[in-house]
């Protein structure tokens, strides 16, 4: 095999947590007099940072959130995680398949990554090579955190490999001169979004995690490969 690591985004990549996020904003939006569906927040504000999404709905409602409204989003988020929190499917045979150093590369912070991760039961698996934004300047798109997991586990950027499920994620992998498969199976993709990864710059989409450990050989063998082949 051609690389020295693989790097995994947590949110969308290891866990199915997009949705559940989805939810406890849904919820928190609705306590404060907003009513919305799971599916809705989905569509509207996934991708969407916190800032912009609050100004948008204060827009709406003609009045400011609370100022603790993140946290508790938040808070409700946590607690979801507990009871309805799963692993993607496939990706802990996947993991172990995989005959390469690993480690994750996270937006989140330590304590939603190590929480997120022992509700899915994949904690072990990867312990502790565990990478936050929190540990970094500046997080995804920017290319900061990968650089600084590839340093840490000593790897190359050029010999890295990454799996991403967001265009942020992908964005700043391609900025950190690594590789970069697109992962479209998460429960939270909408229609389109395997292009948008592409477009973003992803080497390959794929959207069923058993894949992975095939893709990891195939895309190995083809150090020139560039954007536009799909393998779903
Ligand atoms: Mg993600």
């Amino acid at each position: 095999m051609n690389f020295d690591l693989v790097i995994f985004d947590c949110d969308g990549v290891l866990v199915d947590s997009e949705v559940i996020s989805c939810r406890a904003h849904a919820q928190t939006l609705a306590r404060h007099g907003y009513p919305i569906t799971e599916a809705q927040v989905l569509e509207r504000f996934l991708g969407v940072s916190d800032r912009e999404a609050r100004q948008t709905i204060e827009r709406e409602i003609g009045r400011s959130l609370p100022d603790d409204f993140e946290a508790q989003v938040k808070e409700a988020t946590l607690k979801f995680y507990a009871g309805d929190l799963r692993a993607i499917a496939g990706v802990a045979a996947a993991i172990a398949a995989i005959g390469l150093p690993k480690c994750v590369a996270s937006s989140g912070t330590p304590e939603k990554i190590r929480h997120g991760l022992e509700c899915a039961r994949l904690y072990e698996q990867l312990s502790p090579h565990i990478f936050s934004a929190t540990q970094v300047k500046r997080g995804k798109p920017a290319p900061d955190l990968f650089l600084y997991a590839a340093n840490e586990m000593r790897a190359a950027p050029e010999r890295c490999l990454v799996i991403e499920d967001s265009v942020p994620g992908v964005t700043g992998a391609v900025a950190a001169g690594m590789t970069v498969l697109g992962f479209h199976g998460g429960s939270h993709c909408l229609p389109g979004h395997a292009e948008k990864l592409l477009a973003a710059g992803a080497a390959l989409v794929f959207e069923d995690m058993r894949e992975l450990p095939d893709l990891v050989g195939k895309v190995a063998q083809k150090p020139g490969l560039n954007a536009g082949f799909s393998a779903g």
